[in-house]
């Protein structure tokens, strides 16, 4: 039986975030060895759990090393980059022959301190340099990438296959987890020889890009039409992760075919021609909160959501900016929600005042001044809980997340989940916990770029993309490090 070995490090790292990345960051999330890794990830709709299915189809085994997953954050500091990868590395050894590795990446992760000499811009490319190190030329490298990648020439010099997600919000994690082991079984069966090529278009991809929807979908289209030629095997579009100031920041194309590296080019190129001719489609306004629920009022379809993309905990944000929640006090709302603000000082407060009481305290603002000033609330504490729950919507379904310390509480109709650790929601089912069904809500307010939508956009009357202050606004951040010019800093 064919061996393949499991594992991973995945971090999408903001250069730009107050939020450290420590080990407990990766405790708190995923720090799985062995076969721990197979019991927790089996059946959900995570790579690792494709990968798991795919290798259940294909009859082969796995071999399960290190998966280490924090959520977005600062640079992972080198001395735990160095452990997590050295740990990976030996798991990797130990196994002895293998005939394939199957990984999941982000693609944008970055460790050490960028301005020293300990700084590791491309962690990606780091890694996989290490493992192709380890496992020498012969045996096949296959990874996953985020939809969020910052792809190098170094990754794609180092692995045979990367392969990206391309539906936003991320609800194919498993089905592209899947296809790198179809890929790989057609290797060992069929004898494809895989060739891939980069092409990185100069430009950061804006905030338009939900995959179901104009005109992200046409791109995706036009992914699929290059796809379905004779010769390709996958194709990639990566739409950037832009709070990252490394070299390579910036969107990309990544095409693999069999047995031939101009064929893969040249595919590379033309869709990323074809992305970088459309640049302009691909970013749209984002008003204040304020100005977006009056236009929310005049169309009257509820129950409205509004998202603030800005303070996305999921893009690194620390998940306490105060805009949204003011506007909505301001605007003297009924059945309005806000989901999540990460205030473990305010959880805090609540769990020692109690269910059923009702306190003043303040709320948010507490990571950043650029996070905006707390909100004094005077609320009451509806319900109290330990922060663990499963995911039941279609990303991340089966899996189990713990927010930590958590509280739900309401003023005068408007309620706030309050959590000890950052999270966007997925789906309803962590509100469910605190008794709070959004879908029974007028307004929600969620901080959340696009994976919301996963969860909540079927049952939505309108969604209103928002920004309000946060660490992460494009005005204020200073990039010193880009390696091309890209749009839209230089328009050209
Ligand atoms: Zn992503």
């Amino acid at each position: 039986m064919k061996r393949v070995i499991v594992g991973g490090i995945s971090h999408e790292t903001s250069t730009f975030t107050p939020v450290a990345t420590t080990l407990q960051s990766y405790l708190e999330r995923f720090l799985l060895r062995g076969g721990e890794i197979l019991e927790v990830l089996r059946g959900t709709n995570t790579p690792i759990g494709g990968f798991i299915d795919g290798a259940a189809q294909h009859g082969f085994e796995l071999i399960p090393t290190l998966f280490a997953e924090a959520n977005t954050s600062a640079p992972t500091p080198r001395p735990l980059f160095d452990r997590l990868v050295n740990e990976l590395l030996a798991g990797i050894e130990a196994a002895g022959s293998v005939d394939g590795v199957l990984l999941q990446l982000h693609g944008s992760m970055c460790a050490g301190d960028l301005d020293g000499p300990d700084g590791v811009p491309d962690a990606e490319g780091y890694i996989l340099a290490k493992i192709r190190q380890t496992v020498g030329p012969g045996v096949p490298i296959l990874a996953e990438l985020d939809i969020h990648s910052n792809v190098t020439p170094l990754m794609v010099e180092m692995a045979d296959v990367l392969i990206g997600r391309k539906s936003y919000p991320e609800v194919d994690m498993a089905e592209r987890a899947r296809e790198c082991a179809d890929v790989l079984a057609r290797i060992w069966h069929a004898g494809l020889r895989p060739t891939m090529a980069l092409h990185q278009i100069p430009m950061v991809w804006g905030m338009n890009q939900v995959t179901a929807h104009s005109p992200m979908r046409e791109a995706i289209a036009e992914l699929e039409r290059i796809k379905a030629l004779p010769g390709v095997i996958c194709v990639s579009i990566a739409t950037c992760y832009f709070l990252a100031d490394v070299p390579d920041m910036g969107s990309s194309v990544y095409v693999v075919t069999d047995n031939n590296r101009g064929a893969a080019q040249r595919h590379a190129d033309a869709l990323g021609q074809w992305c970088y001719e459309r640049r302009a489609d691909w970013h749209f306004d984002m008003p204040p909160t304020r100005e977006a629920l009056a236009l929310a009022q005049s169309a009257g379809r509820f129950p409205v959501i509004f998202a603030d993309m800005r303070d996305n905990t999921g893009g690194g944000s620390p998940g306490d900016s105060t805009g949204m929640l003011r506007a909505f006090l301001e605007a003297g709302l009924r059945d309005a929600c806000v989901l999540n603000i990460t205030d473990p000082e305010a959880v805090q407060q609540c769990n020692a005042a109690g269910v059923g009481a009702t306190l003043t305290l303040d709320v948010g603002g507490k990571a950043s001044a650029l996070q905006g000033e707390p909100v004094r609330m005077t609320a009451r504490v509806a319900a109290l809980s330990d922060g663990k729950f499963r995911y039941d919507g279609p990303m991340f379904a089966g899996l189990e997340n713990n927010l930590g310390p958590s509280a739900h509480i309401e003023q005068n109709g408007i309620h706030v989940l309050l959590t000890t650790l950052r999270e966007q929601p997925f789906d309803t089912a962590f509100a469910r916990t605190l008794q709070l069904d959004p879908r029974r809500m007028r307004y929600i307010g969620v901080k959340s770029a696009a994976h919301f939508r996963a969860g909540f956009e079927s049952w939505a009357g309108s969604i209103h993309v928002v920004s309000e202050p946060s660490v992460h606004n494009l005005g204020h951040l200073p990039f010193k490090r880009l390696n091309r010019r890209l749009y839209p800093f230089h328009p050209e």
